[in-house]
């Protein structure tokens, strides 16, 4: 899924479900976003092919599959400690609608580095 509709969906399920989206909006972009950074690499080595290949499942890393939705939430569940619940709210719905996002709309490798096996549950 592209990342600014990431960010879009995020912002108005936040603004649905806490009414103030506007004031977490530098928490949104960056949060909705961040699981996305693991395309870098691949638009590295990839370059003018991108517009041909596009981002299959083969542009994330272990950190877009269910490898690194663990390590996120453990992440999250340390955070707990340390920062305000609302905050943690945020953050965690943003993480979770991206991760949600990916695995219903795009193809995955949810086993990712140990399977290759890709899955899909619906098409986009
Ligand atoms: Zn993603």
């Amino acid at each position: 899924m592209n990342t600014l509709l990431h960010f879009l969906i995020s912002f108005i399920i936040i603004e649905i479900v806490f009414g103030d989206a506007k004031s977490y909006i530098l928490l949104i972009i960056l949060f909705s976003m961040l699981v996305d950074l693991d395309h870098i690499p691949y638009l590295i080595n990839v370059k003018k092919n991108v517009f041909k290949r596009k981002f299959g499942a083969e542009s994330r890393s272990f950190l877009h599959e269910l490898l690194g939705l663990s390590i996120f939430s453990l992440i999250i569940c340390i955070l707990f400690f340390f920062i305000s619940l609302r905050l943690l709210q945020i953050i965690s719905l943003c993480i979770l609608l991206h991760f949600s996002l990916d695995f219903l709309f795009g193809i995955t490798r949810p086993l990712y580095p140990i399977s290759n096996k890709r899955s899909r549950i619906f098409s986009s």
